[in-house]
């Protein structure tokens, strides 16, 4: 068994999910501790709860420590099926990242599974589903796996309700994926959602897009969701691949600053001159890793990056190592 130590580097619900992941996709047992030690709240929130019930689903795995709060869990796969499957985390918790850790499992078999995750949809600290929609599933494309994300509901931080819809058609390619020049954007567009509050909020924040950033392309939409929320997407769409940044609305925090911290990282991205932004930077690591690995360039590694090129090593036959020139860094990963 694979002991992991879920204090490692960030600490947090990734360490968590990524154990899962590699534990399904490689078949080997794992056992994970000091779960989320590096948070305010550590243990299994409803998320990675979940995220653990799904895996166990689809991998007809057993399980121990699998409850609320709970800091340690054991976890031995016995047979990975595709499928249809639905699950509801109960709470806002992001239905992205239960999706993320069933994917690359899922990603390894032939044939097609289709997965429902009932929860947030838009959510501080977790891939939206545009992130998952535009710039991820293409990607996978480009490893092998089909990948269609659908949003059927929107789900807002703290009311949840939302749910998102994924199918994944195995399996893996065995060629390198290399993300290193990709060329001058080809469109820049921005898109606020609000739900449940006046519409010049989120009018507010395509204001500060369209002055910093020059964009014409500049979309309001409200949608209809449980509780309120609103989230504003800046999407950056270049030859071959799209990078989508994201800021969400927090009462008591203006319009105006929640979209200066998006256009801030857009325009730290446009003159880094990379090919891959922070966060899709650790989540292409287990897709890449289980394909055929490959090379990309990005900015200053994050901590979320580095466990994930730890945590490939530990149940992968690789090298996954980053080496920086000048302001780029390279992500390596070699069979
Ligand atoms: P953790 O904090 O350990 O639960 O991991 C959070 C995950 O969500 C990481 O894989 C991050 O890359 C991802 N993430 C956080 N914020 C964003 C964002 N704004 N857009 C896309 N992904 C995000």
């Amino acid at each position: 068994m694979i002991v992991i130590d879920g204090s490692y580097g960030e600490g947090g619900g990734q360490i968590l999910r990524t154990s899962l992941a590699l534990s399904m996709a490689t078949g080997k047992s794992v056992r994970v501790n000091s779960i989320r030690a590096k948070r305010s709240k550590p243990g299994l929130l409803r998320q990675h709860l979940t995220a653990v019930q799904a895996a166990a689903r689809v991998s007809a795995a057993c399980v121990t420590g699998d409850e609320l709060g709970s800091q340690e869990i054991t976890f031995e796969p016995t047979h990975l099926h595709h499928g249809v499957f639905e699950f509801s985390i109960g709470s806002a918790g992001s239905a992205s990242l239960v999706l993320q850790t069933l994917i690359p499992a899922l990603a390894s078999l032939d044939g097609t599974s289709q997965i429902s995750v009932e929860g947030g949809t838009h959510n501080q600290w977790a891939p939206p589903f545009e992130f998952m929609d535009l710039s991820l599933a293409p990607l996978m494309k480009q490893l092998g796996v089909g990948c269609g994300v659908e949003l059927e509901r929107y789900g807002f931080f703290p009311a949840g309700g939302g749910r998102l819809n994924m199918s994944v058609q195995g399996c893996w390619s065995k060629s390198a994926l290399n993300l290193l020049e990709t060329g001058p954007p080809t469109r820049i567009w921005a898109r606020a959602l609000f739900n449940g509050m006046p519409a010049h909020i989120a009018e507010r924040e395509l204001d500060v897009c369209r002055s910093q950033l020059k964009l014409a392309d500049c979309q309001l939409r409200r949608v209809s969701s449980r509780g309120p929320g609103n989230a504003l997407l800046v999407v950056v769409e270049r030859p071959q691949l799209v990078s989508v940044f994201a800021g969400f609305g927090k009462r008591g925090v203006r319009a105006e600053l929640i979209a200066q911290q998006v256009v801030s990282s857009v325009q730290h991205f446009l003159q880094s001159d990379v090919a891959v932004e922070e966060y899709l930077a650790d989540q292409l690591i287990l897709p890449m890793a289980l394909a055929g690995g490959g090379h990309f360039t990005t900015t200053e590694p994050s901590t979320h990056l580095l466990t994930q090129l730890n945590m490939v090593s530990r149940f992968l036959e690789l090298e996954a190592r980053v080496t920086r020139d000048g302001d780029r860094w390279h992500v390596h990963l070699e069979h």
